[in-house]
Parts: structure tokens; sequence; C-alpha cells
């Protein structure tokens, strides 16, 4: 049996796969089984931050591989320490749970921003707003947070305490501010529900009515972290200091790790036993994963902001373009044909991207990708859109 075959045969068919097997590559470049080029521009769904094995982060990986795989949370080991510092330096925040994937850590996040409520005011303010049309992962309880209904069949019971706002509806986000909220969890630029931005007066009204009612503002940077936006954070755009960060895709540069933030509010809120993950904070993901934060300095990020604007400004010019959206290197693109077909096509043209919510096309490339890459990829995209 082929590849293909055997997947088919033996993998749980939770996927709907492109017929494509990938099998090695280098920065933004990967090759197929028959060796037929594809110019990356999904980065594994924003996952591979500094491409396709990176030298530095290589290295960075192979070193930690000899040293010591795994101790689990009961001992100290300096990688996540070191992890945890650059992160918090990096946003203000000021302490770090680790996990191993967003969802994971939206869990940690809504489970703290519980906590810290339940340990203030008691029982019955435990309720969270969430936006329509998010995404924060497939755990019972974080696609009970995902705000769209087609998430929420088949799997019931969903976990209780959820209320979902229209994205910067400001009249909608005060008539559902009662009593039992806790607190407001969002993504700056909605992912998965369609490379969505939140507007600068909707994220101020979320901020002025956390400070007033002491409700916790959760921000999920699993998707729009680590560099994405052309900030550190996504919420440096927006000039804000939520209480609670979540993060994973690029974290880690292609090993699976999640982070939860913690702001000052919570310095109290995470006590012992109370949260905890076997995996977690491992050395090898936290060894990769320094390698990859700690080029994300001012310089990277601004060829980061001078990329996207590279691509952007050209993908404007173009035929059959209906709007463009997202910051940074996180770009939907709507235009009149199906993004599943446009995606369907690419691939065959040897470029890789990604789809959102059905109508857009989205593109999130490795953050150091070339020049001659985006060059390439382009020139494919702009002749399968305008076909
Ligand atoms: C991908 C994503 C998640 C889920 O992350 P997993 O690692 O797949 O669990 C959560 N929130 C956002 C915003 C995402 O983009």
């Amino acid at each position: 049996m082929n590849i293909k075959e055997l997947d088919n045969k033996y993998i749980a068919h939770s996927y709907g796969r492109f017929d494509v097997c990938l099998t090695k590559g280098k920065g933004s470049t990967l090759y197929d089984e028959n060796d037929k080029k594809h110019i990356d521009f999904g980065s594994g769904i924003g996952v591979t931050a500094f491409g396709i094995c990176d030298d530095i982060w290589v290295n960075a990986v192979k070193e930690q591989l000899t040293k010591v795989q795994h101790t689990s949370n009961l001992y100290y080991t300096e990688p996540c320490a070191k992890l945890a510092e650059l992160l918090c330096n990096k946003s203000g925040m000021c302490n770090v749970f680790f996990g191993n994937s967003g969802a994971e850590a939206n869990e940690g996040a809504i489970k703290f921003a519980r906590k810290y409520s339940y340990d203030k005011y008691g029982e019955g303010r435990a309720t969270i707003i969430t936006l329509k049309d998010s995404f924060h992962g497939r755990t019972i309880t974080t696609l009970a947070a995902t705000g769209q209904d087609e998430f929420h069949t088949t799997f019931m019971p969903f976990t209780e305490g959820f209320k979902y706002c229209e994205a910067n509806n400001i009249t909608e986000l005060n008539s559902l501010i009662t009593d039992d909220v806790c607190a407001i969890m969002f993504e700056c630029i909605q992912g998965e529900g369609g490379v969505n931005d939140l507007t600068q007066e909707f994220v101020d009204e979320i901020n002025k009515i956390a400070q007033e009612k002491d409700i916790l503002m959760i921000v999920d940077e699993v998707q729009t972290g680590n560099g994405r936006t052309g900030k550190y954070f996504a919420f440096e755009n927006f000039g804000i200091n939520p209480d609670i960060v979540s993060t994973a895709k690029g974290l880690a540069g292609g090993l699976p790790m999640g982070a939860v933030l913690f702001g000052e509010k919570l310095k109290e809120t995470v006590t012992p036993s109370s949260h905890g993950s076997t995996f977690g904070g491992n050395p090898i993901a936290a060894a990769g994963a320094i390698s990859i934060v700690e080029r994300i300095d001012d310089t990277f990020l601004n060829e980061v902001t001078q990329k996207a604007e590279y691509i952007t400004s050209q993908i404007k010019t173009w035929n059959n373009i209906k709007s463009i959206s997202g910051k940074g290197l996180m770009i939907g693109i709507e235009t009149t044909k199906s993004a599943g077909d446009i995606a369907k096509e690419c691939l065959a043209n040897g470029l890789l991207v990604l789809t959102a919510h059905k109508n857009k096309v989205r593109l999130l490339p490795a953050l150091n990708i070339s020049y001659e890459e985006i060059d390439e990829g382009l020139k494919i995209l702009k002749e399968v859109i305008e076909k």
C-alpha cells in the first residue's frame, strides 16, 4: 500500500486531506513524494513560524535531545524557565503555564478566569462572553466557547457558562454584561472564523467594561501570537493589557506547545495543584520555542510588516478580489471564486494555501519567508484567482 492508502485505512477519518503527501522541505519550500515542489503559504496552519527545518531551530532541538527529553513537572528544568522569562519580557505578562496545544491553553485560560472570580466573589459568577465566529478549540469546553452553531451539535452536553456576542457589536456586548459574567474572551483577529478584524472601538469597549466591572480580558493568541501580526502579540496593536493570554501554534516552531500567560491580577490565582499537564513545558519543545521567540525582536517584526505590505499591495491590484482582511502575515482574501476551489487549484500548481470559514483564502506563511518564495507563490496565486 502507498502512504495515502495506508493513511486512509488506518488513520481515523476526522480529516479531509488534500491529495498530496509531503516528505521534506527547507524554509517555505516543500516537496511531495514525487519530488514536486510546493511553495508554502500556510506554514502548517501558522505553526512552522520559521519555516521547515530552520537551521537554528534544528540545532536548538538537537542539542536539547542529547541532554534530557522529559522529566515531568515534578522537577525544575532550564528550557521552560528561560522560555517563560522570555515570554513575560516580550508581553508584559507576569507568569506562564505550559501545555501542549491551543485547546489546552484555552482550557487553562477558562479554568483560571473562573477560579479568579470564584476566589474573590464565590459561586454564580462563572459566565464567559465569547464572540460569534470565534474559534477556541476542539475539546468539549473550548467547543462550547467557540461561537459557531455548527460546532454545537452531536457532542452534547457541552460545558455551560458561555454567551456569544457578535464581533464589533458594542450594543450587544453591553446587553450581555450581567452580574454572572467573569470574563470576555476573544481573538483580536478571528482566524478559523474568517480572518475577521476587530475594530479599535469594540476592543476599547471590552477594555472599559473589563476595568469597570473586574471582568477579565482573555485574549486567544493561539493563531495571532508570536509575531504573526507584526507585533509579538496582536493585542499590542490595540493598546490593551489583557489579564490572560493563550498562545500555541507558532510558539515552538513546529513542536507541540501551548501556553497560558497571566497578568498581575492573577498572581494569587494559580495555586499548587490547581492545574497540571504531564507533557506541559517539555524541554525539547521549550528549547525549540526559545530559538524562535528570542529571534522575534523589533527588527524582525518590522520585516514581517514589510513583507505583509509587499504581499497585500499586490493582491489588491488583482482581478476578482472582493476584500482583504487581517494584519501582518495573517491575510484573508475574499474573491469571486470558491476558496476551496482556489486552494485545490493552487495545490495542483505547486502552492499551499489555507481557507477560512468557507469563503476566504487564508495565508499564514512562515514569518521568515524569503522574497523569492513570496514572488513564486504570488505568481501562482494570481494566475489561479484571476483565471
Ligand atoms: C488553532 C486554534 C485553536 C486550537 O488550537 P489546537 O492547537 O488545535 O488545539 C484555538 N484558538 C485559536 C484562535 C486557534 O487558531
